[in-house]
């Protein structure tokens, strides 16, 4: 036998009986704040899955066998979590420990730290009507699960950063950050339609894009919104433009990307998870 049969042959038994596809390899981050890629019964059919008692992405991977991409919140505990499927066993997947850094942010508008009564009812009701928008579940496919990136630009703020505003802990870092001027225009990373369209006190001048079966992108703090509820955007369709407006300390797109109403690392997407 030659060596060269040898080499090749050793290297084709160590390959794993079922070789992990395209989108595992991408998308199985299975951390809080991350996605898990779980492979699913064998069928013909499509599968439906539910985790947290809410409806999952589910898609076929290399045109063969189910897998579901599940969003994990950021407050589950590492360990062992569980989707339903049909009526058939939970299946289980583990999410690792991951640690995600404190940043401290300074305003001077101390309302933007610790609003009044006033605008904390404005806060809650638009709070309410962006969750509403979070779990909307279309059953569209979407167009593609490698994300485009919206802007040119450098990632500034990563997801999942611990913050402090003037000292005071709020709310963890629930997207990625683009330094980008003011007037770049905002491309959809995949195609969907506009589900919602707000001008909110936090997030500022807002879009959503329901990208189909629970992945939602949301750009905020924007200058300028290009699109209204019910549009159908292209992939690389413009929707808004950067901006600084709500709670920001300078221009920049916040992206927030969502599945299955867990708001996971937009970073996982376009192949720059960390
Ligand atoms: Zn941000």
């Amino acid at each position: 036998m030659s060596r060269l049969f040898v080499v090749i042959l050793l290297a084709c038994l160590a390959l794993p009986l079922h070789a992990e596809g395209f989108l595992t390899r991408l998308l199985d981050k299975p951390v809080p704040g991350g996605v898990a890629v779980v492979p699913l019964p064998e069928t013909d059919e499509p599968v439906k899955a539910t985790y947290q008692g809410k409806p999952v992405l589910t898609v076929r991977e290399d045109g063969k066998r189910w897998i579901a991409i599940v969003g994990i919140p950021l407050t589950v505990k590492p360990g062992t979590e569980q989707i339903e499927v049909g009526s058939g066993q939970p299946l289980s997947f583990t999410v690792q420990p991951r640690e995600y850094e404190a940043q401290h942010i300074t305003l001077r508008n101390q309302q933007q730290v610790t609003p009044d009564a006033a605008r904390l009812k404005r806060i809650q009701r638009e709070l309410e009507e962006q969750i509403a928008a979070y779990r909307q579940f279309s059953p569209r496919q979407p167009s593609n699960l490698l994300f485009d990136r919206p802007v040119d630009g450098r990632l500034s703020s990563a997801f999942g950063l611990r913050r402090f505003f003037n000292g005071e802990e709020r709310n963890p870092h629930s997207g990625l950050d683009f330094a980008v001027p003011t007037g770049t225009p905002i491309k959809a990373p995949a195609a969907g339609q506009v589900i919602l369209v707000g001008d909110y006190f936090f997030n500022g001048k807002t879009v959503f894009v329901d990208h189909g079966q629970g992945l939602i992108s949301m750009f905020c703090h924007l200058s300028d919104i290009d699109v209204k509820v019910g549009d159908e955007i292209n992939r690389g369709g413009v929707v808004g433009k950067v901006g600084a407006t709500g709670r920001a300390t300078g221009p920049h797109l916040h992206w927030n990307v969502s599945l299955n109403d867990a708001r996971v690392d937009p970073a996982i997407f376009i192949g720059a998870f960390e």
